[in-house]
């Protein structure tokens, strides 16, 4: 308990509102909004008493939005997806470090910077029609520019995060030059020019106008759990690979988040990244997007994941994917990957 203060006798300054009652909100900027993350939040305010004031718009404006906001900025916490973008947030200078012996431990090392966490993985993966590609040739990404597949592959724009994010991840483990053969190959294997996201994609393999593609896990998940008729007719026609299995594993990307290093509620946000990392925030936070908890004790039963079966993730530091992203757009666009 704190003194009660004669305030009569002091500058209005000192005594006026307690730092107390100025933790007991939190602003969270939010690239994520699921039905099930109001709950998450509900349970963070039942638990702590901290009231969250939420700010959702896609990650990029909100990225936008914080840089102008500047030192004035009222955002807290950054919830975002992709581990590139969260790099580039940190490349930027908007994250404070947080020190937290709670996230450390929970949280795998490869899954985390000293400014910014994962509390959720996808895994981006082949998907080819059962009825015109055999699953012996599409094992690994590399397999996607052999010239077997000739006018075979769909796959959305070269430019677009999450294949950035890919790119990265094989110029780490195959080389530049390597990379590069390969986005060759793969363009010269489209079935159609890019378009559309991967939803898009998986439904364009179901419908046969292509053979194979590579979607993120949550849109699979997402289309194996639909009720609808016709999802559920195309998920049929549609088999999955958990790429490169025998070699470096399959790529992964996160969603997380971090602290603002302008954080007007410094304490209250760091106890809110805490609650993020606890088994239960986990189940939820993962469960919403048909992702995988970053904390492996967590236990988030999601049926439609789980029906994809067990797999070996890449486990390179998602922290470095961004070390070579602009390199991978540079390379894609030699490529003609648009
Ligand atoms: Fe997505």
């Amino acid at each position: 308990m704190q003194p009660i203060r004669p305030c009569i006798f002091l500058l209005a300054s000192i005594c006026a509102i307690p730092a107390l009652a100025q933790e007991k909100v939190l602003n969270l900027y939010s690239a994520r909004h699921y039905q099930t993350d109001e709950a998450l939040y509900a349970n963070f305010t039942r638990q702590t008493g901290i009231k969250i004031n939420r700010i959702e718009g896609k990650e990029d404006e909100l990225l936008e939005r914080i840089r102008n906001e500047g030192a004035n900025s009222p955002a807290d916490i950054f919830i975002t997806v992709d581990a590139a973008r969260l790099a580039q947030a940190d490349a930027l200078g908007l994250f404070a470090p947080v020190k937290s012996k709670t996230l450390e431990e929970r949280i795998p090392g490869n899954l985390r910077s000293t400014d910014w966490f994962a509390f959720s993985t996808r895994a981006r993966v082949i998907i080819y029609n059962k009825a015109a590609v055999k699953a012996a040739d599409v094992q690994n990404y590399e397999d996607l520019a052999d010239p077997k597949l000739k006018n075979k592959v769909c796959v959305r724009s070269g430019a677009h995060p999450y294949n950035l994010s890919l790119g990265s991840a094989l110029i780490h483990h195959l080389g530049e030059q390597k990379t590069e053969e390969w986005a060759k190959g793969l363009v010269a294997n489209f079935a159609r020019a890019p378009k559309g996201g991967d939803t898009d994609q998986i439904k364009a393999v179901a419908a046969g106008e292509c053979g194979v593609s590579i979607s993120n896990t949550y849109y699979i998940a997402r289309l194996l759990r639909s009720e609808k008729p016709e999802d559920k007719k195309a998920m049929e026609k549609i088999g999955v690979v958990w790429p490169n299995q025998k070699s470096f594993g399959t790529h992964i990307n996160i969603s997380g988040g971090g602290m603002l290093k302008t954080a007007p509620h410094k304490d209250a946000a760091v106890t809110f990244l805490e609650y993020l990392a606890n088994d239960e925030a986990q189940a939820y936070f993962a469960n919403g997007n048909n992702e995988w908890p970053a904390v492996k004790t967590a236990n988030a039963r999601n049926p439609a994941l789980e029906s994809l079966g067990p797999f070996k993730p890449d486990s390179l530091n998602v922290g470095t994917l961004s070390k070579n992203t602009a390199l991978a757009q540079k390379v894609f666009d030699r490529a003609g990957w648009r």
